[in-house]
C-alpha cells in the first residue's frame, strides 16, 4: 500500500542521525526550551534571512502573531475562503471577525481583487496563505496592505522553505507563520510551530506572548500564553532542516513527473505554479473536472488521495453567522474548487513511477 505521505521512510532515511539526537535531548535533562530550541531558531533565521520564534503549533503561531498585530474583538480580517481553517479559526477565537476573500482558479492562491472590494472601515490585516506550498501574490496584496494602512501576516504552514523571486517564504509580509506538524514539509514528532518578522520589537513581543508574557521569571509584563517548542521536536526538526533543500528537490522532480504525465489528460489541471515561485509541494493537487469518476479509478488503482479541502469557510457551520454579514458571492471561485480538488501522494519519497504505471492502467 502506497501511503499518502511517507513518514517512516523518510524517518529510516535519517534514522541514525534521528536516534543520536533524540538520545542527546532525552539524557540532558532539557526538555521545554533550552539550547537545541535556541539553536534550531538561529538556524530557522539563518535559513529565512529573518526572526524566528518557535512555540507550540502553527495554530498557537497565529494566536500569538495576530495577537502580537494587536487585534481586537470588532475588528475585521481578511483571509481566503479556500484553506485549511486555522487562519479564520484564530481570528475568530480572538473576538475578530474573518472576512472570506475569494480565490484564483488557477494557482487557488488568495485573489488580491477579492481582498481589495473587502477592505472596509473595520478592516486591520490580510491573512495570506502559501496554498499547497507556493506563495501567495505578496506583491499586490503589500500594495493593497500599504495603501489602506493594513498589517499583512504571511501563513505559510505549507511552504516553509518555498521561494517566490529571490525571497523566501516566511520573510513575505510584517509577519509570517509556519507549522511543523508532522505531514507539513518540514514536520516534527508532534506539534510544533513559529512565528517570523523582520522587526525586532514585534519579535520580542511574540516570545514574551509565548511565554506567559514573561521575559524575566516570575515577572509578568503582558497576559501571554503557554506556547513553546519541546526541546526534542527541536532535535527532529534540525535533523531535517539539514534535508529539506534536498527533499524539496525531491519533491519537485515528482510534482513534475506528475504534470508531465496529467498534461495527456483530459479534465485533470494540476494546480499552476505562479512565476516567480518555487513551490514545496506540500499537497501536489489536481482539479478534476469529474471528480468522482476519477475518485473511482484512483480507489480501482490502489492509489491514496485526499480532498484539500472539500467546503469553502464561509459554509463551514461555526462561520455560519459571520459569512453572511459579508455577501460572499453565491457561488463563488472557491465552491467550484471545492468541488473538483483533489491531492495525490507526495513527500520526498514518493514511489512516483510506480503511482505513474498504475495512472496509467486506468487513466
Ligand atoms: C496546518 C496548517 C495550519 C495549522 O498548523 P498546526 O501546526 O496544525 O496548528 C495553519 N494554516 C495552514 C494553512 C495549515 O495548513
Amino acid at each position: 500500500m502506497i501511503p499518502f505521505v511517507n513518514i517512516q521512510a523518510q524517518r529510516n532515511a535519517y534514522r541514525k542521525e534521528l536516534e543520536r539526537a533524540e538520545k542527546a535531548v532525552l539524557d540532558s535533562g532539557i526538555y521545554i526550551g533550552g539550547p537545541e530550541v535556541a539553536a534550531l531558531e538561529d538556524e530557522l533565521s539563518a535559513y529565512t534571512g529573518t526572526n524566528a520564534v518557535t512555540c507550540a503549533s502553527g495554530t498557537d503561531a497565529l494566536t500569538v502573531a495576530l495577537t502580537a498585530l494587536g487585534v481586537q474583538p470588532g475588528d475585521e480580517v481578511v483571509v481566503p475562503d479556500f484553506t485549511f481553517i486555522a487562519p479564520a479559526e484564530c481570528v475568530a477565537r480572538l473576538g475578530a471577525t474573518p472576512v472570506f476573500a475569494d480565490i484564483d482558479p488557477r494557482t487557488l492562491q488568495i485573489s488580491p481583487e477579492s481582498v481589495e472590494s473587502l477592505v472596509g472601515p473595520l478592516t486591520r490585516g490580510i491573512i495570506a496563505v502559501d496554498l499547497f506550498g507556493q506563495c501567495a501574490p505578496y506583491e499586490k496584496l503589500r500594495e493593497i496592505a500599504r495603501r489602506h494602512g493594513l498589517w499583512l501576516l504571511e501563513d505559510s504552514a505549507q511552504a516553509f522553505g518555498a521561494t517566490q523571486g529571490s525571497k523566501r517564504a516566511c520573510t513575505l509580509g510584517d509577519m509570517a507563520i509556519t507549522s511543523f506538524y508532522p505531514s507539513k514539509p518540514l514536520g516534527c514528532y508532534g506539534d510544533g510551530g513559529a512565528i517570523f518578522t523582520a522587526n525586532k520589537e514585534l519579535a520580542q513581543k511574540v516570545r514574551m506572548l509565548a511565554n506567559h508574557g514573561s521575559e524575566e521569571r516570575y515577572l509578568h509584563r503582558i497576559v501571554g500564553m503557554n506556547s513553546r517548542l519541546d526541546a526534542l521536536q527541536a532535535a527532529v526538526l534540525r535533523v531535517k532542516l539539514a534535508h529539506l533543500d534536498d527533499e524539496l528537490e525531491s519533491r519537485k522532480k515528482i510534482a513534475e513527473r506528475y504534470n508531465q504525465f496529467f498534461s495527456n489528460v483530459e479534465g485533470l489541471t494540476p494546480q499552476q505554479v505562479a512565476d516567480g515561485n518555487t513551490s514545496t509541494y506540500a499537497q501536489y493537487t489536481l482539479l478534476a473536472d469529474n471528480r468522482e469518476e476519477f475518485i473511482a479509478k484512483l480507489n480501482k488503482a490502489g492509489i491514496p488521495h485526499c480532498i484539500h479541502y472539500p467546503m469553502p469557510l464561509h459554509r463551514q457551520p461555526c462561520f455560519a453567522g459571520t459569512a453572511s454579514q459579508h455577501a460572499v458571492a453565491q457561488e463563488n471561485v472557491a465552491d467550484m474548487i471545492s468541488r473538483k480538488a483533489i491531492s495525490l501522494p507526495m513527500c520526498a519519497f514518493t514511489p512516483i513511477e510506480e503511482i505513474i504505471g498504475k495512472l496509467q492502467e486506468v487513466v
